[in-house]
């Protein structure tokens, strides 16, 4: 779906030059859940960005659906990022409304952006499990609930990739587990390709590939065994036929 080379980018700041990224190499498969760990400052951020079409690369080359980045128009970035990416941040609730229902919340960026392909808001409330809370407003939601919200606007447009920056950055751990639990499941039941990025290595056990990065660069990589969807089939195939 994606591929890194030698990417590089430089942050220019006043008169000083910030190498966020230093030559990284990385592929992301379509249907992967993967997640990128590393140092706080050591670019993970920048990379999710240039991924989803936030902000350029500097050099090197990013290829997406065979179109390289660097290269792209400005026009096909903003429709790269409007009708390919979700976005989840660990900070979302900032952008949602208070005093509006769950299904408001939903509904709302929705109607604003007016998108031709979209998924209605109660069929995003029950994907992310939140159908019994949809009347509940929103400060009524725990923190993990809210991040739910969040993650069913990200995926209004049916986005083929979810890119997510610390997104149990601020649940406890118990609330964290919860929203992988439904990145897993959302991989799973909707094939959508999802990369976490995430500073805490006990979350980052938990998806098929973790991508290490250090200064800019990969520095390591851990693939599972077995894909946790794999998994998941090898313990349904058990109980179905412990069933029979
Ligand atoms: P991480 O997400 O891993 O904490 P970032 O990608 O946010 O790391 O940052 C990588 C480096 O780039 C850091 O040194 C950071 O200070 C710098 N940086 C990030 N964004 C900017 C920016 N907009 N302007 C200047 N420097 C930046
Ligand atoms: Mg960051």
């Amino acid at each position: 779906m994606i591929q890194c080379e030698g990417l590089v980018k430089i942050y220019k700041a006043a008169d000083l030059e910030v190498f966020a990224l230093q030559g990284l190499d990385m592929n992301v498969e379509a249907g992967e859940l993967m997640a990128i760990i590393g140092n706080s400052g050591s670019g993970k951020s920048t990379l999710l960005n240039m991924l989803g079409g936030l902000d350029r690369p500097t050099a090197g080359s990013l290829t997406v659906n065979g179109k390289n980045m660097l290269k792209m128009s400005e026009r096909d970035l903003v429709s790269y990022k409007r009708e390919s990416v979700g976005f989840v941040w660990q900070n979302n609730a900032r952008n949602l409304i208070p005093y509006l229902t769950a299904l408001e919340n939903v509904e709302l960026p929705i109607l604003l952006q007016g998108r031709r392909k979209r998924m209605r808001a109660l069929e995003l409330l029950e994907a992310v499990g939140l159908t019994h809370r949809k009347n509940n407003k929103l400060h009524q939601l725990s923190g993990g609930e809210q991040q739910r919200v969040a993650i069913a606007i990200a995926l209004a447009n049916e986005p083929k990739l979810l890119l997510a920056d610390e997104p149990t950055g601020s649940l406890d751990s118990r609330m964290a587990d919860q929203v992988l639990d439904l990145f897993r499941e959302l991989n799973r039941t909707i094939g959508i390709t999802i990369v976490i990025v995430t500073h805490d290595p006990l979350l980052a056990k938990k998806v098929d590939r973790v991508v290490a990065i250090r200064d800019g660069k990969i520095s390591s990589e851990m693939l599972r065994r077995k894909s946790y969807a794999e998994e998941l089939e090898e313990l349904e195939r058990g109980i179905a036929a412990e069933e029979e």
